[in-house]
């Protein structure tokens, strides 16, 4: 009995980076219920991701109907790093500065600018939100960047927790660039054949939009749903290249 209580306890504990930790925390803040929030009928992003393990999800996902879907959860992990002492910085700039608050971007933004911070390009930064183009992954986000004292780019994020693009994003924290322009990398995503000898694969960085072969010429349209004995659609695909074993979806 002790054995299993060790492996019961071993299981259940996971550590998770300063990262994560930020991430998950920024995933399941409760971003209130915005007027214009339909939220009410499919579930808002933060009521969705209550209880949600992040860290044991795919990274990507193909529906029954071929759309790719990369979790944001795991996008972020890899291209951001939290990081505290800047983050503490904003956090202690909103303190001071009523018209700041965490969940306001553009003031934090004009001060950075007023201070002669630069954008990756050498101008102002600007904001983007990743909802007014194509993109993969599953929740959307705005964020700015500049360039550090270090030389590091910043990204100041706000995640969106609703449904409706308008309202319902959650405060702002600050990470560090770990994949240079790795941020605005939204759009990208890979599938790729598991069968042993098929080194089928493609890439997209248009949402799924397109499809590029990696080692064959063949394209990514159509591709041939997979059926069980009774001849019903499993919700997988098909390689199409060696037929032998259903297409997994990938992060790039
Ligand atoms: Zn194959």
């Amino acid at each position: 009995m002790t054995t299993d209580n060790n492996t019961a306890t071993a299981k259940t504990e996971v550590v998770l980076t300063a990262t994560q930790a930020a991430l998950i925390e920024m995933l399941t803040e409760n971003t209130g219920v915005h007027f214009l929030d339909s939220g009410g009928v499919y579930g808002r992003g933060w009521q969705r991701a209550q209880g949600r393990d992040f860290l044991s999800e795919p990274d990507a996902t193909l529906d029954k109907w071929g759309t790719l879907s990369v979790s944001l959860f795991h996008f972020l992990d890899r291209v951001l790093e939290f990081d505290e002492e800047v983050n503490q910085v904003f956090e202690d700039w909103c303190d001071l500065n009523e018209e700041g608050g965490l969940g306001a971007m553009k003031p934090y933004l004009d001060y950075l600018v007023e201070c002669g911070y630069e954008g990756i390009f050498g101008d102002d930064p600007e904001i983007y939100n990743i909802y007014n183009g194509e993109h993969a992954v599953d929740q959307i986000f705005q964020y700015f960047c500049w360039v550090g004292d270090d030389g590091d780019t910043y990204v100041c994020l706000s995640i969106h927790g609703g449904c409706d693009a308008r309202g319902g994003y959650t405060d702002c924290k600050i990470f560090r660039e770990i994949e240079e322009h790795g941020i605005h990398d939204v759009a990208r995503g890979g599938l790729y054949c598991e069968a042993d000898g098929c080194d089928a694969g493609w890439y997209t960085d248009s949402g799924g939009y397109n499809w590029y072969g990696n080692n064959q010429e063949r394209d990514f349209k159509d591709p041939t749903p997979e059926r069980d004995e009774d001849g019903e659609e499993t919700g997988k695909f098909l390689c199409p290249c060696c037929g032998k074993a259903t297409l997994k979806a990938s992060m790039y």
